[in-house]
């Protein structure tokens, strides 16, 4: 088994894996990086291997990206409220790892393809890297560890009874790109199961393609996703929906898990009539999505269609969301979509046999289903010693963790009074079910409290995956250079309780993993950036309130950040070539 002794070894080369190593070689160009990848194109979801038709991203074209690197999409593209096709950040990141060249080397050649990390182990204070490339074995050994396998690489399939006497094909929405791209000359008969965007834009493309497409959401589920518009809220400085909500005044309205109170946000989430001003602008944006497809009035919709209502509850998040970007989707939706709002008895030979309902002749089964995130390259003992979600009765820390998670409820609810009564969901945090399992429990969703040589990126629900990326991407790169100041273990823990209870009481469908910062996001950046000591306020006070936060607002980070702390760092490799002090 070949081996190598690495600076940092990064798994994962999606926007978090290649935002880490750009921000890293920008400080330290001469650094041995190496990035594995277990896909063959790099970008994750946005990579070329998982593209597919009828992908659109939910950030416009002044959101996405990195800072150093303008986004753009070419002049003759279609564009909606600036939003445009997924494919353009497959071109960019592309072109990203090989403008980036470090010490002559390109960012490309540091990224090793189609190399899927199996385990990952620890032999006193070196990593090693274990997965297969080419049917062979190959290990990387390093100091540093980055993990940024993202949220959704591992497929979360549906148990469906009867699934081996199917005989069709039943695929996820991972896999959705190539099936798309197999050419059919007959119309096949195609169930799309969820009630996401991902479920949205499959049965919109399947329908396009010309196939007879019945979409099941289940009975017993949280319902329909509830579903924006791009030009809802595109007035004044916004361009689109997204942009609004990624604004720091708009993160006011919500209760915040890392800003601390003021008069303002005393009165939105302290007195009745702020709750009245709250109720009114989160009721309008529900019942906006209730009324965007015309559910109950629209002619030639086949029966079914308003089940595709939604009461998800966008205040508190309680079901699947998204934005549709296609102007035609509702029209082409409603009068060739069947609608099925069953949970699934069985499959039987070309068959989807509903519980409660009918059983529907079908071909193809393409699960819109979500990702699970369960870090299989790591031991079980390794994720309780990591703080990664693991079986709480393995847990000998359990107790004392259950202590500090119960005294930071109290204080959320102090805080926040409005949080201690949910509507009702079809899975609460705090079932049996899904409270066996621990939340992640990393400092700032990215550090194990008592290993400070890895990090774990992209491991966090937010709106805007770039500005996540690279953000972290600074934070951990300051981590390893010794400038970020840690709390003590005692407070590490308390705020990781906090944050978690915060995260269980404020979305009571997601939170229970500790990592969905729907509304959080603004104040999760300055959190980081804060604590690197980098100004993430640069547009004066009254544009750093109201506007959205976009990619340029990060340009000249990496000057910031080597103007600040090149001497320290500096003074800190003399002292090391010398033996002095530690490092
Ligand atoms: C269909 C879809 C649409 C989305 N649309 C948007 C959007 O419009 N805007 C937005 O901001 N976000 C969107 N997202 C969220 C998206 O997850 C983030 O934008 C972003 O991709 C997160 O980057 P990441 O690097 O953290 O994770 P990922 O992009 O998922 O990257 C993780 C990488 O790790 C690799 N990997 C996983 N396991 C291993 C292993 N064992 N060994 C080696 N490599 C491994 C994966 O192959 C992948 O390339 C979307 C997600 C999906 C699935």
């Amino acid at each position: 088994m070949a081996s190598e002794v690495l600076d940092i070894v990064i798994v994962g080369a999606g926007l978090s894996g290649i935002s880490a190593a750009r921000f890293y070689l920008d400080v330290h160009p001469e650094s041995n990086v190496v990035v594995l990848e277990k896909d063959t194109s790099i970008g994750g979801p946005w990579g070329k291997s998982r593209m597919y038709p009828g992908f659109w991203s939910q950030s416009g074209i002044r959101m996405s990206g990195f800072s150093d690197v303008p986004f753009s999409v070419p002049k003759d593209a279609e564009v909606c409220n600036d939003i445009y096709e997924a494919k353009y950040v497959s071109d960019y990141l592309e072109n990203y790892v090989d403008s980036h060249v470090y010490a002559e080397k390109p960012l490309r050649d540091r990224i090793r393809l189609d190399f899927a990390v199996g385990r990952i182990t620890k032999a006193l204070d070196i990593w090693i890297v274990e997965g297969e490339q080419d049917g062979a074995s190959r290990s990387f050994k390093t100091k540093r560890l980055i993990v940024a396998t993202g949220i959704t690489s591992e497929p979360k399939m549906p148990i469906l009874a009867g699934s081996s006497t199917f005989g069709g094909q039943i695929l996820h929405q991972n896999d959705y790109g190539t099936f798309m791209t197999q050419p059919s000359s007959i119309a096949q008969k195609v169930a799309v199961i969820g009630a996401g965007k991902s479920a949205a834009d499959a049965v919109y493309g399947l329908v396009k393609a010309g196939h007879e497409v019945h979409w099941i959401i289940r009975k017993s589920g949280d319902g329909p996703g509830a579903f924006t518009n791009p030009a809802d809220n595109a007035k004044g400085p916004f361009l689109n929906d997204p942009e609004l909500a990624a604004t720091r005044m708009f993160a006011t309205m919500s209760p915040g898990c890392f800003t601390q109170p003021n008069a303002w946000t005393r009165f939105l989430h302290g007195t009745s009539l702020g709750d009245k001003v709250l109720e009114g602008v989160f009721n309008g944006a529900d019942e906006k999505c209730k009324k965007i497809g015309n559910f109950h009035g629209r002619p030639g919709a086949l029966d079914g269609f308003e089940d595709l209502e939604s009461n998800v509850k966008l205040f508190w998040v309680t079901g699947q969301f998204g934005l549709i970007q296609r102007p035609d989707f509702w029209d082409t939706v409603a009068p060739n979509v069947r609608v099925h709002s069953h949970d699934i008895a069985r499959l039987e030979n070309h068959k989807v046999v509903l519980k409660d309902g009918p059983s529907l002749p079908m071909d193809v089964i393409v699960c819109a289903t979500g990702f699970r995130n369960d870090f299989s390259f790591f031991s079980a003992e390794q994720r309780i010693q990591l703080g990664l979600p693991h079986l709480r009765a393995d847990d000998e820390a359990e107790a004392s963790w259950r202590t500090l998670e119960a005294t930071a409820d109290k204080e959320v609810l102090q805080k926040y009074p409005k949080l201690a009564t949910p509507p009702p969901v079809s899975l609460a945090p705090d079932s049996p079910s899904l409270n066996r399992i621990t939340p992640n429990r990393l400092y700032n969703c990215i550090l194990p409290i008592t290993d400070h040589s890895i990090a774990f990126h992209g491991n966090i629900y937010g709106p805007n995956g770039f500005r996540i990326a690279e953000v972290q991407a600074i934070w951990t790169t300051a981590l390893f250079d010794g400038i970020v100041q840690l709390p003590g273990k005692q407070a590490m823990q308390q705020d990781i309780a906090w944050v978690n209870a915060f995260n269980r009481r404020r979305y009571p469908t997601k939170g229970a993993l500790g990592n969905f910062f729907h509304y959080d996001m603004m104040g999760y950046l300055d959190r980081l950036l804060g604590q690197v000591g980098l100004t993430s306020y640069r547009k004066g006070w009254w544009a750093d309130l109201m506007y959205p936060l976009i990619a340029s607002d990060l340009q000249g980070t990496t000057g910031e950040y080597l103007r600040k702390y090149r001497a320290k760092m500096e003074g800190e490799r003399t002292d090391r070539a010398l033996g002095v002090g530690g490092g």
